[in-house]
């Protein structure tokens, strides 16, 4: 063991006392490198409370400190956006360039909580009735929790905490605990811009810190990222709870490819989407559905494309594609491939074998890109979310028995259409069952300023994440009618009617 990672609570480090840790590992060596804190209920009583009470000065701080504030943290996320990819790429394996970018997508949402002074208006109705004004405002629901994946251990949490705090809210954080250290880099950079103690707070652990913030009288909110059964299983319990929840879950997004379509453009677009991150993004295209007759040579494209990715540790600039996030989950992946063909799919790569041969990294959590064909619905490799290098190609004869594929499918979190037809793709976005839409697009993230979100199995409860739906979530209604009565209109008398507006 050469590092401890333990809490932030209060505005600085707090040891954990719990005495349970959970190993952290390099996905690219194998070896466990830290051991993490994982938090007790009463450690995690203990960040409510700072929270709780940050919460009575930062709910009521002017919108020019908060955006003060959060440029200060803006400048300071610039200049550090190589460290947090750093940390990034030892404990999650993804490669240092795909790192940055998750950086830089974080970054889009605390650029739309800098200019939250221009979201949060509000509305006023002048001379509604005589002498009667209405104003609607929002304002903060109190202590929310942001609950996150590993697989973006910094952009997620950015999805959440820049607008819940711009919105003047005091916010606790439970990260991963197989990638825990951007969240504290991130934490000391909050803190470096001037954030008040305790807005801010960091709590690492496993199911028992998370329950304990499910049941907690004073979170107000829950916002969850992960997969889909945690996700129904947070949405649950913490709206039974009588908190507000936005949880969203674990994706199989489909690429709807139509005859005329650019096919390299296309195969290209597979490729990189498929196998980016290794697979492990909840916007990763693992199902290629390919219409008519273009299947085999899409099929081919694709395969002389995968076939030249270079594997390797993500520090290693020349590496395109790292090792995933545990053994146990690469040896998931990798039986998804070893029992495709028994389920009636073709199968054309398989890199469930594959290994790293650099010295030191023997034990990394390595495996290749695999790609099925043909693969039909009741496989399990097209059924699962495998969360790993394995793209799946179905076959269709029309654009209507694909989409028909695509809307049975019980997640519903992006999808993209390649085509030269616009009326064909102008079809697809409206009935198509998903929440966010490609068109010759593959990985349909939306920019900060509109909200991210899927549809069925991929999110449970009613708005979606960062954009005008996370501003909402993270704020509530008020709508104050006001009277200022001229004594020119002579006395108001007792009225027993239910006031009318004359
Ligand atoms: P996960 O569901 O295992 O874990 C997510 C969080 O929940 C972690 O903080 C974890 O500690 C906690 N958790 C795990 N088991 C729990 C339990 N039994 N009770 C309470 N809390 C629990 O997900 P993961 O493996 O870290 O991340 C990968 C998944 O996240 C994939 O399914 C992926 O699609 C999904 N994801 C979805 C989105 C999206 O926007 N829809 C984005 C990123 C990742």
């Amino acid at each position: 063991m050469t590092k401890s990672v333990h809490h932030w609570i209060g505005g600085k480090t707090v040891e954990g006392t719990s005495g349970n840790w959970g190993p952290v590992t390099d996905p690219a060596t194998g070896a466990v490198t830290t051991q993490v804190a994982l938090a007790s209920v009463e450690e995690v009583d203990a960040a409510v409370a700072a929270a709780k009470d940050a919460f009575a000065t930062w709910g009521n701080s002017s919108l020019a400190q908060r955006t003060t504030i959060l440029f200060k943290f803006r400048a300071l996320l610039d200049a550090n956006r190589d460290a947090i990819a750093e940390l990034i790429v030892a404990e999650h394996g993804k490669v240092h360039s795909d790192a940055l970018g998750e950086v830089a997508r974080g970054l889009e949402i605390v650029d739309l909580a800098c200019g939250i002074t221009t979201q949060l208006k509000g509305e006023l109705s002048t001379q509604v009735s005589n002498r009667v004004d209405v104003a609607s405002i929002r304002q903060p629901v109190g202590v929310v929790a942001g609950i996150t994946p590993f697989n973006f251990p910094a952009m997620v949490p950015m999805w959440m905490f820049p607008i819940a705090i711009a919105t003047g809210n005091t916010f606790i954080l439970k990260p991963s605990e197989k990638d825990p250290s951007p969240s504290l880099k991130i934490a000391e950079l909050l803190a470096e811009a001037g954030l008040p103690d305790g807005v801010f707070n960091v709590v690492h652990g496993d199911k028992v810190a998370v329950d304990r913030l499910l049941e907690h009288p004073d979170v107000s909110a829950v916002s969850f990222v992960g997969s889909t059964p945690i996700a129904r299983y947070i949405h649950t319990t913490a709206s039974a709870n009588g908190k507000r929840v936005q949880a969203l879950g674990g994706a199989k997004n489909h690429m709807l490819v139509l005859p005329d379509a650019d096919l390299d453009a296309a195969a290209d677009a597979a490729v990189s989407a498929a196998y980016g991150s290794a697979g492990e993004r909840c916007m990763a295209i693992s199902a290629v559905v390919a219409v008519g007759a273009i299947g085999d040579e899409l099929v081919q494209k694709i395969r002389e494309r995968a076939e030249k990715i270079k594997i390797g540790p993500g520090n290693d600039p020349t590496s395109e594609m790292g090792p995933l996030i545990t053994a146990v989950h690469r040896d998931k992946v990798a039986s998804y491939v070893h029992g495709a063909a028994d389920e009636g799919c073709e199968v054309v790569l398989d890199g469930s074998a594959y290994t790293y041969e650099g010295a030191g990294h023997e034990n990394g959590h390595w495996i290749g890109l695999s790609l099925l064909d043909h693969v039909p619905t009741s496989a399990k490799a097209y059924q699962d979310e495998i969360f790993g290098p394995v793209l799946c190609v179905l076959r269709a004869e029309t654009y209507e028995e694909g989409l028909a594929l695509i809307n049975a499918s019980p997640f519903g979190n992006g999808t993209a259409i390649f085509t030269r037809d616009g009326g064909a793709a102008r079809r697809f976005q409206l009935e198509v069952q998903a929440g966010m839409v490609g068109v010759n697009v593959p990985i349909p993230v939306p920019v900060g300023y509109h909200s991210f979100g899927g549809w069925k199995d991929s999110l449970f409860g009613d708005h979606h994440i960062y954009g005008n739906d996370g501003i909402h979530f993270y704020t509530r209604g008020k709508v104050v009618t006001t009277r200022w009565p001229d004594p020119a209109d002579g006395p108001t008398g007792v009225d027993l009617g239910f006031p009318r507006n004359h």
